[in-house]
């Protein structure tokens, strides 16, 4: 999966919303956040995102974002 890192925060861009084609962003609390079990890894929004925010999770120390991306995601 691909998850939003903290460099999304307050970002006002929604690039990547518009280019993911399973529409697996949500709205967080000041973030943007993708569902990890709806994402595809197709990683179209990476380069889309202009905070570089979007990372994939294969990369280390990722544990935490996913957790964040997926508590944010499944709050509504
Ligand atoms: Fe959507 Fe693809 Fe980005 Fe996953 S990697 S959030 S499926 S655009």
């Amino acid at each position: 999966t691909y998850v939003v890192t903290d460099n999304c925060i307050a970002c006002k861009y929604t690039d990547c919303v518009e280019v993911c084609p399973v529409d697996c962003f949500y709205e967080g609390e000041n973030a943007l956040v993708i569902h990890p079990d709806e994402c595809i890894d197709c990683g179209v929004c990476e380069p889309e995102c202009p905070a570089d925010a979007i990372r994939p999770d294969t990369e280390p120390d990722m544990e935490k974002w996913v957790e964040f991306n997926r508590k944010y995601s499944e709050m509504w």
